[in-house]
């Protein structure tokens, strides 16, 4: 069925050659994405797309509306409804998040990629803020400066792993098993609370920032080190001050 309409869809292009044509085949792609995305709604409803505490033009000019949209209601969606599809029916439905990140090297890839998928980008949107921005205060900042010698250490540090990890990945800020901070980075979306990434990069996320060309292209092009200056004038200090207080108590 879909193929019928898709290549009706196609032969009507060709036929009436109008500008049309691109708006029907993403009418199209959306009528494909459609019934999925009803269906994991219906019955595999186990993780859902989280809101976001802020409008999607909120962080703009740092970080565009248009990119915002896409970014977390069709990237993250995907994730979300590839990972229910996963692991419904299965042991996993009743694991936390965290405890399948964890043991990650148990799960097939499909849950390795979604299942991070969803971790990764709900933190990212929690560790930003239209009033986001400026420095880190109390613990957080005492800590940031025990470990990096100063601020702007760490967003050289941090700048530097987000540039040099090849492809797609986060660069990210954790802490550690001896509740050090430390600056790290993963490829496509493993995070740092994986059993398959090297122990001494091992530890509890509070920071993070998504280096894959969705989370930047249509604005900064191939300019990632731009997208990663701009993204510290959005970061939300207080939740990663927040955050950091529950890795230390965990
Ligand atoms: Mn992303």
């Amino acid at each position: 069925m879909k193929n019928l309409l898709t290549t009706l869809s196609m032969a009507l292009c060709a036929a009436l050659l109008l500008t049309s044509c691109q708006e029907a085949t993403d009418t199209q792609r959306d009528a494909d994405n459609g019934p999925n995305a009803q269906a994991v709604a219906d019955n595999n409803e186990i993780y859902t797309l989280p809101d976001l505490a802020y409008d999607y033009d909120a962080l703009e000019p740092h970080i565009d509306a248009k990119t915002m949209e896409i970014h977390h209601s069709r990237h993250h969606q995907a994730y979300i409804n590839n990972f229910n599809d996963a692991i419904a029916g299965t042991p996993l439905e009743n694991m936390s998040l965290e405890e399948i990140m964890k043991n990650i090297s148990e799960h097939s890839m499909t849950v390795r990629n979604n299942g991070g998928g969803h971790y990764n980008h709900a933190l990212f949107w929690e560790v930003m803020s239209p009033d986001g921005g400026g420095e880190p205060e109390g613990d957080l900042a005492a800590a940031i400066d025990e470990a990096f010698g100063s601020l702007e250490n760490f967003k050289e540090e941090f700048h530097r792993h987000g540039m040099t990890q090849f492809g797609s990945g986060w660069a990210w800020l954790i802490v550690d098993e001896n509740g050090d901070l430390k600056v790290t980075q993963t490829p496509n979306q493993d995070n740092p609370l994986m059993d398959v990434v090297p122990d001494d990069e091992r530890g509890t996320p509070i920071l993070g920032v998504d280096v894959w060309e969705h989370g930047y292209y249509l604005h900064y092009q191939n300019r990632r080190g731009d997208y990663i200056n701009a993204f510290w004038n959005v970061v939300n200090w207080d939740a990663v001050s927040e955050k950091y207080q529950q890795a230390l108590a965990s």
